[in-house]
Protein backbone atom coordinates (compact mmCIF):
# COMPACT_ATOMS: atom_id res chain seq x y z
CA UNK A 1 0.00 0.00 0.00
CA UNK A 2 0.96 3.31 -0.98
CA UNK A 3 2.11 6.01 1.84
CA UNK A 4 -0.39 8.48 0.54
CA UNK A 5 -3.15 5.24 1.04
CA UNK A 6 -3.03 5.58 5.14
CA UNK A 7 -4.94 8.79 4.87
CA UNK A 8 -8.28 8.88 6.33
CA UNK A 9 -11.25 10.13 4.21
CA UNK A 10 -14.41 11.60 4.68
CA UNK A 11 -17.11 12.87 2.48
CA UNK A 12 -19.58 15.16 3.06
CA UNK A 13 -22.75 15.12 0.88
CA UNK A 14 -25.13 18.06 0.24
CA UNK A 15 -27.87 18.41 -1.83
CA UNK A 16 -30.61 15.80 -2.99
CA UNK A 17 -30.94 11.66 -3.04
CA UNK A 18 -28.73 11.74 -6.34
CA UNK A 19 -25.86 12.69 -4.72
CA UNK A 20 -26.29 10.46 -1.69
CA UNK A 21 -25.94 7.60 -4.25
CA UNK A 22 -22.87 9.47 -6.04
CA UNK A 23 -21.28 9.52 -2.55
CA UNK A 24 -22.53 6.01 -1.71
CA UNK A 25 -20.45 4.90 -4.43
CA UNK A 26 -17.49 6.75 -4.05
CA UNK A 27 -17.01 5.32 -0.29
CA UNK A 28 -17.30 2.09 -1.71
CA UNK A 29 -14.73 2.84 -4.50
CA UNK A 30 -11.94 4.21 -1.65
CA UNK A 31 -12.52 1.56 0.66
CA UNK A 32 -11.79 -0.99 -2.12
CA UNK A 33 -8.97 0.88 -3.04
CA UNK A 34 -7.49 1.14 0.85
CA UNK A 35 -8.41 3.75 2.12
CA UNK A 36 -10.02 4.54 5.30
CA UNK A 37 -13.12 6.28 5.81
CA UNK A 38 -14.11 8.14 8.65
CA UNK A 39 -17.39 9.54 9.43
CA UNK A 40 -16.11 13.13 11.51
CA UNK A 41 -14.33 15.47 9.94
CA UNK A 42 -12.01 15.58 13.44
CA UNK A 43 -10.68 12.39 12.54
CA UNK A 44 -9.71 13.06 8.50
CA UNK A 45 -6.83 14.37 6.84
CA UNK A 46 -8.60 14.00 3.83
CA UNK A 47 -11.87 15.92 2.96
CA UNK A 48 -14.17 15.31 -0.15
CA UNK A 49 -17.13 17.98 -0.19
CA UNK A 50 -20.11 16.49 -2.52
CA UNK A 51 -21.66 19.41 -3.38
CA UNK A 52 -25.49 20.65 -5.10
CA UNK A 53 -25.36 23.75 -7.32
CA UNK A 54 -28.99 23.47 -8.53
CA UNK A 55 -30.20 26.89 -7.58
CA UNK A 56 -28.68 30.02 -6.11
CA UNK A 57 -29.58 29.05 -2.43
CA UNK A 58 -27.98 25.84 -2.66
CA UNK A 59 -24.86 27.32 -4.18
CA UNK A 60 -24.20 29.87 -1.57
CA UNK A 61 -25.23 27.27 1.01
CA UNK A 62 -22.55 24.94 -0.47
CA UNK A 63 -20.06 28.02 -0.83
CA UNK A 64 -20.04 28.55 2.87
CA UNK A 65 -18.88 24.74 3.56
CA UNK A 66 -16.38 25.13 0.93
CA UNK A 67 -15.23 28.35 3.03
CA UNK A 68 -15.25 26.65 6.29
CA UNK A 69 -13.15 23.68 5.02
CA UNK A 70 -10.66 25.99 3.40
CA UNK A 71 -10.16 27.42 6.94
CA UNK A 72 -9.73 23.86 8.20
CA UNK A 73 -7.27 23.14 5.78
CA UNK A 74 -5.18 26.56 6.07
CA UNK A 75 -5.39 25.98 10.16
CA UNK A 76 -3.60 22.45 9.72
CA UNK A 77 -6.74 20.33 10.64
CA UNK A 78 -7.19 18.43 7.36
CA UNK A 79 -4.38 18.32 4.96
CA UNK A 80 -6.26 17.76 1.40
CA UNK A 81 -9.60 19.11 0.42
CA UNK A 82 -11.46 17.67 -2.74
CA UNK A 83 -14.73 19.36 -3.71
CA UNK A 84 -16.65 17.38 -6.61
CA UNK A 85 -20.42 17.62 -7.57
CA UNK A 86 -22.93 19.80 -9.45
CA UNK A 87 -21.32 23.58 -8.59
CA UNK A 88 -18.38 22.26 -10.03
CA UNK A 89 -20.04 20.67 -12.93
CA UNK A 90 -21.60 24.40 -13.34
CA UNK A 91 -19.09 26.72 -11.63
CA UNK A 92 -15.64 25.07 -12.35
CA UNK A 93 -13.49 27.89 -13.65
CA UNK A 94 -14.63 30.62 -11.15
CA UNK A 95 -14.29 27.86 -8.05
CA UNK A 96 -10.65 27.31 -8.57
CA UNK A 97 -10.32 31.46 -8.96
CA UNK A 98 -11.78 31.46 -5.66
CA UNK A 99 -10.63 29.07 -3.92
CA UNK A 100 -6.60 28.36 -4.79
CA UNK A 101 -6.75 26.16 -1.79
CA UNK A 102 -8.78 23.60 -3.00
CA UNK A 103 -6.63 20.40 -3.83
CA UNK A 104 -8.91 19.08 -6.03
CA UNK A 105 -12.54 20.10 -8.00
CA UNK A 106 -14.05 17.78 -10.08
CA UNK A 107 -17.37 17.33 -11.60
CA UNK A 108 -20.40 14.82 -11.50
CA UNK A 109 -19.54 11.19 -11.69
CA UNK A 110 -15.88 11.23 -11.72
CA UNK A 111 -14.93 9.00 -8.45
CA UNK A 112 -12.13 7.40 -10.58
CA UNK A 113 -10.45 10.90 -10.89
CA UNK A 114 -10.81 11.18 -6.89
CA UNK A 115 -9.19 7.82 -5.93
CA UNK A 116 -6.07 8.51 -8.88
CA UNK A 117 -5.48 11.56 -7.32
CA UNK A 118 -5.28 10.06 -4.10
CA UNK A 119 -3.63 7.17 -5.04
CA UNK A 120 -0.77 9.52 -6.67
CA UNK A 121 -1.55 10.52 -10.64
CA UNK A 122 0.83 7.54 -11.38
CA UNK A 123 -1.84 5.18 -10.97
CA UNK A 124 -3.75 3.83 -13.71
CA UNK A 125 -7.81 3.67 -13.79
CA UNK A 126 -7.17 0.26 -14.54
CA UNK A 127 -5.88 -0.56 -11.28
CA UNK A 128 -8.87 1.08 -9.60
CA UNK A 129 -11.11 -1.09 -7.81
CA UNK A 130 -15.14 -0.97 -8.44
CA UNK A 131 -16.11 -1.69 -4.91
CA UNK A 132 -19.39 -2.28 -2.82
CA UNK A 133 -21.81 0.68 -2.72
CA UNK A 134 -21.92 1.87 0.80
CA UNK A 135 -25.39 2.79 2.18
CA UNK A 136 -25.47 5.90 3.75
CA UNK A 137 -29.25 5.29 4.54
CA UNK A 138 -30.72 3.03 7.23
CA UNK A 139 -29.83 -0.10 5.15
CA UNK A 140 -33.54 -0.99 5.27
CA UNK A 141 -34.24 1.05 2.32
CA UNK A 142 -31.85 2.56 -0.71
CA UNK A 143 -32.14 4.92 -3.47
CA UNK A 144 -31.91 3.27 -6.70
CA UNK A 145 -30.68 5.21 -9.41
CA UNK A 146 -32.17 4.36 -12.80
CA UNK A 147 -31.04 6.99 -15.38
CA UNK A 148 -28.82 10.41 -14.85
CA UNK A 149 -29.17 14.04 -17.07
CA UNK A 150 -32.44 14.76 -18.96
CA UNK A 151 -33.41 15.39 -22.52
CA UNK A 152 -36.34 17.87 -21.61
CA UNK A 153 -36.30 21.69 -22.23
CA UNK A 154 -37.96 22.93 -19.22
CA UNK A 155 -37.04 27.08 -18.88
CA UNK A 156 -35.82 27.19 -15.62
CA UNK A 157 -33.74 24.43 -15.17
CA UNK A 158 -30.45 24.22 -15.11
CA UNK A 159 -29.60 20.38 -14.53
CA UNK A 160 -29.19 19.13 -17.70
CA UNK A 161 -26.16 22.12 -18.30
CA UNK A 162 -24.72 20.07 -15.08
CA UNK A 163 -25.70 16.46 -15.48
CA UNK A 164 -26.07 15.97 -19.61
CA UNK A 165 -28.59 14.60 -21.35
CA UNK A 166 -30.10 11.56 -20.33
CA UNK A 167 -28.49 8.32 -20.38
CA UNK A 168 -30.04 5.59 -18.27
CA UNK A 169 -28.68 2.61 -16.95
CA UNK A 170 -29.32 -1.05 -18.69
CA UNK A 171 -32.16 -3.10 -17.17
CA UNK A 172 -29.81 -6.05 -16.24
CA UNK A 173 -27.35 -3.53 -14.14
CA UNK A 174 -30.54 -1.91 -12.18
CA UNK A 175 -31.77 -5.24 -11.14
CA UNK A 176 -28.32 -6.94 -10.78
CA UNK A 177 -27.55 -3.91 -8.27
CA UNK A 178 -31.49 -4.15 -6.94
CA UNK A 179 -30.52 -8.01 -5.79
CA UNK A 180 -27.07 -7.02 -3.76
CA UNK A 181 -29.27 -4.49 -2.11
CA UNK A 182 -32.06 -7.41 -1.34
CA UNK A 183 -29.18 -9.48 -0.56
CA UNK A 184 -27.92 -6.90 1.98
CA UNK A 185 -31.14 -6.47 3.92
CA UNK A 186 -32.79 -3.70 1.81
CA UNK A 187 -36.79 -3.83 1.90
CA UNK A 188 -37.86 -0.72 0.10
CA UNK A 189 -36.40 0.30 -3.20
CA UNK A 190 -36.81 4.13 -3.94
CA UNK A 191 -36.03 4.53 -7.75
CA UNK A 192 -34.77 8.19 -8.72
CA UNK A 193 -33.47 10.34 -11.63
CA UNK A 194 -34.32 13.44 -13.22
CA UNK A 195 -37.32 12.07 -15.49
CA UNK A 196 -38.48 8.68 -14.56
CA UNK A 197 -40.74 9.23 -17.29
CA UNK A 198 -38.02 9.05 -19.70
CA UNK A 199 -36.43 6.10 -18.80
CA UNK A 200 -34.80 3.99 -21.30
CA UNK A 201 -35.66 5.67 -24.43
CA UNK A 202 -32.06 6.35 -25.17
CA UNK A 203 -31.19 3.50 -24.85
CA UNK A 204 -33.82 1.52 -25.90
CA UNK A 205 -35.42 3.59 -28.87
CA UNK A 206 -38.53 3.28 -26.25
CA UNK A 207 -39.37 4.45 -23.01
CA UNK A 208 -38.95 0.76 -21.11
CA UNK A 209 -40.37 1.61 -16.99
CA UNK A 210 -42.65 -0.65 -17.28
CA UNK A 211 -40.65 -3.65 -17.76
CA UNK A 212 -37.77 -2.36 -15.90
CA UNK A 213 -40.49 -2.36 -12.53
CA UNK A 214 -41.63 -5.92 -13.76
CA UNK A 215 -37.95 -7.47 -13.22
CA UNK A 216 -37.25 -5.16 -9.94
CA UNK A 217 -40.87 -6.53 -8.61
CA UNK A 218 -39.73 -10.38 -9.30
CA UNK A 219 -36.87 -9.89 -6.69
CA UNK A 220 -37.37 -11.32 -3.19
CA UNK A 221 -36.96 -9.27 -0.40
CA UNK A 222 -38.13 -6.19 -1.87
CA UNK A 223 -41.59 -5.18 -0.69
CA UNK A 224 -42.03 -1.64 -1.34
CA UNK A 225 -40.46 -0.06 -4.73
CA UNK A 226 -41.26 3.83 -5.06
CA UNK A 227 -41.26 5.51 -7.64
CA UNK A 228 -39.83 9.40 -7.29
CA UNK A 229 -39.85 12.33 -10.12
CA UNK A 230 -42.71 11.19 -12.96
CA UNK A 231 -42.65 13.55 -15.42
CA UNK A 232 -46.11 14.56 -15.98
CA UNK A 233 -46.48 15.20 -20.04
CA UNK A 234 -46.96 11.79 -21.52
CA UNK A 235 -47.87 9.83 -18.83
CA UNK A 236 -48.97 6.66 -20.42
CA UNK A 237 -52.32 4.55 -18.74
CA UNK A 238 -50.43 1.15 -18.04
CA UNK A 239 -48.41 2.78 -15.58
CA UNK A 240 -51.13 4.14 -13.40
CA UNK A 241 -52.86 0.38 -13.74
CA UNK A 242 -49.27 -1.10 -13.62
CA UNK A 243 -48.97 0.21 -9.98
CA UNK A 244 -52.45 -0.21 -9.12
CA UNK A 245 -51.96 -3.91 -9.65
CA UNK A 246 -49.05 -5.02 -8.25
CA UNK A 247 -48.52 -4.65 -4.88
CA UNK A 248 -44.59 -3.96 -4.26
CA UNK A 249 -45.38 -0.58 -6.01
CA UNK A 250 -46.24 1.87 -3.52
CA UNK A 251 -49.74 3.99 -4.16
CA UNK A 252 -47.09 6.85 -4.99
CA UNK A 253 -47.44 9.08 -7.44
CA UNK A 254 -44.47 12.06 -7.20
CA UNK A 255 -45.04 14.05 -10.27
CA UNK A 256 -43.81 17.71 -10.38
CA UNK A 257 -46.30 19.53 -11.59
CA UNK A 258 -44.99 23.18 -11.43
CA UNK A 259 -47.51 25.22 -12.33
CA UNK A 260 -50.98 24.74 -13.55
CA UNK A 261 -51.37 28.17 -15.56
CA UNK A 262 -52.01 27.87 -19.62
CA UNK A 263 -49.64 31.08 -19.81
CA UNK A 264 -47.10 30.10 -17.33
CA UNK A 265 -46.76 26.27 -17.91
CA UNK A 266 -45.88 27.37 -21.78
CA UNK A 267 -43.21 30.06 -20.36
CA UNK A 268 -41.64 27.18 -18.36
CA UNK A 269 -41.88 24.51 -21.56
CA UNK A 270 -43.33 22.02 -19.34
CA UNK A 271 -45.16 20.44 -22.40
CA UNK A 272 -48.66 20.30 -20.80
CA UNK A 273 -51.62 22.44 -20.10
CA UNK A 274 -54.29 22.99 -17.25
CA UNK A 275 -56.92 20.67 -19.36
CA UNK A 276 -53.95 18.12 -19.87
CA UNK A 277 -52.96 18.22 -15.72
CA UNK A 278 -56.95 18.09 -14.64
CA UNK A 279 -57.57 15.15 -16.97
CA UNK A 280 -54.08 13.44 -15.60
CA UNK A 281 -55.02 13.84 -11.90
CA UNK A 282 -58.43 12.83 -12.08
CA UNK A 283 -57.29 9.38 -14.16
CA UNK A 284 -55.30 8.44 -11.34
CA UNK A 285 -57.58 9.45 -8.82
CA UNK A 286 -60.54 7.14 -10.93
CA UNK A 287 -57.99 4.09 -11.83
CA UNK A 288 -55.82 4.14 -8.32
CA UNK A 289 -58.28 5.97 -5.37
CA UNK A 290 -55.58 4.55 -2.93
CA UNK A 291 -52.63 6.39 -4.57
CA UNK A 292 -51.45 9.55 -3.14
CA UNK A 293 -50.17 12.68 -5.23
CA UNK A 294 -47.31 14.21 -4.45
CA UNK A 295 -46.43 17.24 -6.43
CA UNK A 296 -43.72 20.81 -6.16
CA UNK A 297 -45.00 23.76 -7.65
CA UNK A 298 -42.61 27.26 -8.37
CA UNK A 299 -44.50 30.40 -7.58
CA UNK A 300 -42.88 34.06 -8.79
CA UNK A 301 -41.99 32.91 -11.93
CA UNK A 302 -41.53 36.08 -14.46
CA UNK A 303 -45.04 36.50 -15.67
CA UNK A 304 -46.97 35.07 -13.46
CA UNK A 305 -49.65 37.45 -12.30
CA UNK A 306 -51.90 37.42 -9.21
CA UNK A 307 -54.49 35.76 -11.51
CA UNK A 308 -52.19 32.79 -12.73
CA UNK A 309 -51.35 32.80 -8.62
CA UNK A 310 -55.23 32.60 -7.82
CA UNK A 311 -55.73 29.78 -10.81
CA UNK A 312 -52.73 27.61 -8.84
CA UNK A 313 -54.43 28.03 -5.58
CA UNK A 314 -58.21 27.26 -6.86
CA UNK A 315 -56.47 24.02 -8.51
CA UNK A 316 -54.92 23.31 -4.89
CA UNK A 317 -57.65 23.38 -2.88
CA UNK A 318 -60.21 21.79 -5.56
CA UNK A 319 -57.49 19.08 -6.28
CA UNK A 320 -55.95 18.41 -2.75
CA UNK A 321 -52.83 17.35 -3.72
CA UNK A 322 -52.08 14.83 -0.99
CA UNK A 323 -48.29 16.50 -0.51
CA UNK A 324 -46.63 19.33 -2.15
CA UNK A 325 -43.67 21.63 -2.59
CA UNK A 326 -42.96 24.97 -2.86
CA UNK A 327 -40.25 26.67 -4.21
CA UNK A 328 -39.32 30.39 -5.27
CA UNK A 329 -38.46 31.20 -8.28
CA UNK A 330 -34.41 31.64 -9.13
CA UNK A 331 -33.27 33.46 -12.01
CA UNK A 332 -30.47 30.70 -13.02
CA UNK A 333 -27.41 31.74 -15.86
CA UNK A 334 -27.50 29.02 -18.64
CA UNK A 335 -31.22 28.60 -18.56
CA UNK A 336 -33.41 29.62 -21.26
CA UNK A 337 -36.02 31.53 -19.16
CA UNK A 338 -33.03 33.49 -17.90
CA UNK A 339 -34.01 36.29 -20.44
CA UNK A 340 -37.01 37.25 -18.90
CA UNK A 341 -35.70 38.51 -16.35
CA UNK A 342 -37.00 37.98 -12.73
CA UNK A 343 -39.78 40.74 -12.21
CA UNK A 344 -41.60 39.69 -9.18
CA UNK A 345 -40.22 41.19 -6.11
CA UNK A 346 -38.71 38.83 -3.73
CA UNK A 347 -41.36 39.36 -0.73
CA UNK A 348 -43.91 38.56 -2.83
CA UNK A 349 -42.80 35.55 -4.12
CA UNK A 350 -42.86 34.58 -0.45
CA UNK A 351 -45.87 35.71 0.70
CA UNK A 352 -47.48 33.62 -2.36
CA UNK A 353 -45.45 30.13 -1.09
CA UNK A 354 -46.61 31.43 2.39
CA UNK A 355 -50.46 31.61 0.86
CA UNK A 356 -49.63 27.96 -0.91
CA UNK A 357 -47.96 26.68 1.82
CA UNK A 358 -51.24 27.32 4.33
CA UNK A 359 -53.56 26.20 2.31
CA UNK A 360 -51.60 22.75 1.86
CA UNK A 361 -51.59 22.65 5.54
CA UNK A 362 -55.08 22.78 5.76
CA UNK A 363 -55.41 19.79 3.11
CA UNK A 364 -53.23 17.86 4.95
CA UNK A 365 -54.23 18.00 8.26
CA UNK A 366 -57.92 17.43 6.97
CA UNK A 367 -56.65 14.73 5.43
CA UNK A 368 -54.74 13.06 8.44
CA UNK A 369 -57.57 13.35 10.75
CA UNK A 370 -59.24 11.15 8.41
CA UNK A 371 -56.54 9.03 9.04
CA UNK A 372 -57.59 8.50 12.83
CA UNK A 373 -58.87 4.97 13.69
CA UNK A 374 -57.35 2.85 10.70
CA UNK A 375 -54.68 0.69 10.70
CA UNK A 376 -51.78 1.26 8.72
CA UNK A 377 -48.69 -0.81 7.33
CA UNK A 378 -45.17 1.16 8.78
CA UNK A 379 -41.85 0.45 7.67
CA UNK A 380 -40.08 1.72 10.91
CA UNK A 381 -37.56 3.91 10.22
CA UNK A 382 -35.33 4.87 13.40
CA UNK A 383 -35.78 4.76 17.34
CA UNK A 384 -36.12 7.93 19.18
CA UNK A 385 -36.05 7.07 23.25
CA UNK A 386 -39.11 4.91 23.43
CA UNK A 387 -40.55 6.28 20.88
CA UNK A 388 -39.94 4.43 16.96
CA UNK A 389 -40.52 6.49 13.19
CA UNK A 390 -41.76 5.07 10.41
CA UNK A 391 -43.40 5.80 7.21
CA UNK A 392 -46.57 4.85 5.43
CA UNK A 393 -46.20 3.37 1.65
CA UNK A 394 -47.49 6.72 0.84
CA UNK A 395 -44.63 8.84 2.42
CA UNK A 396 -40.67 8.88 1.09
CA UNK A 397 -37.84 9.59 3.60
CA UNK A 398 -36.69 13.11 4.55
CA UNK A 399 -39.51 14.84 2.21
CA UNK A 400 -42.67 13.67 3.17
CA UNK A 401 -45.01 12.93 6.98
CA UNK A 402 -43.83 10.81 9.86
CA UNK A 403 -45.53 7.95 11.72
CA UNK A 404 -44.61 8.40 15.65
CA UNK A 405 -45.26 4.85 17.19
CA UNK A 406 -45.75 3.55 20.64
CA UNK A 407 -44.55 0.40 20.65
CA UNK A 408 -47.17 -1.09 23.64
CA UNK A 409 -44.37 -3.99 24.75
CA UNK A 410 -44.15 -5.32 21.38
CA UNK A 411 -40.47 -6.37 20.18
CA UNK A 412 -40.39 -3.63 17.44
CA UNK A 413 -36.71 -3.29 15.70
CA UNK A 414 -35.56 -0.69 12.89
CA UNK A 415 -36.14 -2.58 9.80
CA UNK A 416 -40.00 -3.78 10.45
CA UNK A 417 -42.70 -3.66 8.76
CA UNK A 418 -45.43 -3.64 11.55
CA UNK A 419 -49.57 -2.63 11.89
CA UNK A 420 -49.78 0.97 13.54
CA UNK A 421 -53.67 1.70 15.09
CA UNK A 422 -53.49 5.88 14.15
CA UNK A 423 -55.09 7.56 17.39
CA UNK A 424 -54.20 10.99 16.76
CA UNK A 425 -52.94 13.57 13.86
CA UNK A 426 -51.51 16.47 13.11
CA UNK A 427 -51.30 18.88 10.20
CA UNK A 428 -47.81 16.85 8.55
CA UNK A 429 -47.63 13.60 11.07
CA UNK A 430 -49.72 10.93 12.53
CA UNK A 431 -49.41 8.59 15.72
CA UNK A 432 -50.39 5.35 16.51
CA UNK A 433 -49.98 2.80 18.63
CA UNK A 434 -48.12 -0.68 17.55
CA UNK A 435 -50.18 -3.40 16.93
CA UNK A 436 -49.43 -7.30 17.32
CA UNK A 437 -49.00 -8.83 13.89
S1 LIG B 1 -37.56 17.46 -16.30
FE1 LIG B 1 -37.31 19.69 -16.47
S2 LIG B 1 -37.06 20.32 -14.31
FE2 LIG B 1 -36.68 18.12 -14.35
S3 LIG B 1 -34.43 17.94 -14.63
FE3 LIG B 1 -35.37 17.84 -16.67
S4 LIG B 1 -35.27 19.96 -17.42
FE4 LIG B 1 -34.99 20.04 -15.18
Amino acid sequence: MKKNQKDKVTLLTLGCAKNVVDSENLIGQLKANGFQVVDNLKDASVCIVNTCGFIKPAVEENLSVVLELVNLKLSGKIQKLIVSGCMVQRFDKELKEEFPEVDLFVGVEKQAEIIRYLKGNDDDLKNQLLGERYLLTPKHYAYLKISEGCNRECSFCAIPNIRGKLHSRPIENIVQEAVNLANRGVKELILISQDTSAYGVDLYGKVKLIDLLEELTKIDGIRWIRLMYLYPAGLPDELFDFVADNEKICNYFDIPLQHISDKVLKLMRRGTTEKYIRNLIEKIRVRNPEAIIRSTFIVGFPNEDEKDFANLLDFVEKFELDRIGVFTYYQEDGTSAFPLGDPVPEDEKIRRRNVLMELQKEISWKKNKEKIGSDLLVLVDQKQGKTFLGRTEFDAPEVDNLVYISPQNSSIRVGDFIKVKIKRAKEYDLFGEALKV
